[in-house]
């Protein structure tokens, strides 16, 4: 294995979702502005990332560009300098309301670039709107992060590279552990990092997820061979069999600590805006 220790590791923290409800876990933030609290202290705890999906008053996932404009503004008060990524997955065949946020410009958007099982249903990414998502993420500067549920979603990403549908190094995160989609496997997990390094080149930045109670396997993995992590309660709404995670904020410090573990620094805004080539906020 390489050696990992002194690389700044960033942390992502998914804090909603399309999925969880206060049913699962009262510390879900649903409202935007327990959105922008529950992120103020996921940042204040090392998250640099913020992935965020919108939820309409009755706490069911939209793409409602009036919402997401009302969170990026909130954080970007509350949480300056933080990266704001607004989800363009979640909802299957909703089509190009997916992207109706993206003339917002926040600093990334979540890109499918492929089709694959959900627990219950198909993740639709067709390539029509795939290239189209693409197009726009591109047109408004927005850095897309390539949602990799399978193996074949990183290639795709290479040929979008070399046809100038994305521009510069891709930040691939590996997503492990959804029903019927790839689960946690470690060889393919070390086969992914192996794909994106060939393609990509050996400092190519990569990030990983894991789903339920996987999120805090993947976390180990990822901090342990040199990635970059994702939480939060998107994906993952317990500590353990028994307790409940009490806030976004409390997944943060398991990888705190995990980095601490494999002696790396947690990434603050700026130096994870320099490892993605993120330019620096307006304001900072
Ligand atoms: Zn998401």
């Amino acid at each position: 294995m390489t050696d990992v220790k002194g690389k700044p590791c960033i942390i992502c923290v998914a804090i909603t979702g399309s999925l969880p409800t206060k049913e699962n876990n009262p510390a879900v933030p649903i409202t935007v502005s327990e959105q922008i609290e529950s992120t103020h202290e996921a940042f204040e705890a090392g998250a640099s990332i913020a992935h965020c999906h919108v939820r309409d008053d009755d706490g069911k996932p939209t793409s409602e560009p009036e919402r997401f404009a009302r969170l990026k503004e909130g954080l970007e008060t509350h949480c300056p300098g933080m990266i704001v990524q607004l989800s363009t997955g979640g909802r299957s065949g909703a089509g190009k309301a997916r992207g109706g946020m993206l003339p917002l410009r926040p600093d990334m958007a979540s890109l499918s670039v492929g089709s694959n099982n959900f627990p219950t249903r198909v993740y639709e990414n067709p390539p029509d709107l795939v290239d189209w998502l693409a197009a726009e993420m591109l047109q408004y500067g927005v850095k897309p992060e390539i949602e990799a549920f399978d193996l074949s979603h990183i290639l795709k990403a290479h040929d979008m590279q070399k046809k100038g549908q994305l521009v510069g190094t891709p930040y691939v995160q590996f997503v492990m552990g959804v029903k019927n989609a790839m689960p946690a496997d470690r060889d393919v997990f070390d086969y992914y990092i192996r794909t994106v390094e060939r393609l990509f080149g050996k400092e190519a930045p990569w990030c990983a997820a894991g789903i339920g109670p996987n999120q805090i396997v993947l976390n180990d993995w990822a901090v342990s061979s040199g990635g970059h992590a994702r939480t939060g309660l998107e994906d993952n709404v317990r500590l353990d069999r028994d307790r409940l995670a009490p806030s976004n904020a409390a997944l943060v410090a398991r990888v705190v600590k995990l980095c601490q573990k494999y002696e790396r620094p947690v990434a603050d805004w700026r130096q994870a805006r320099q490892i993605l080539g993120l330019s620096l906020p307006k304001a900072a």
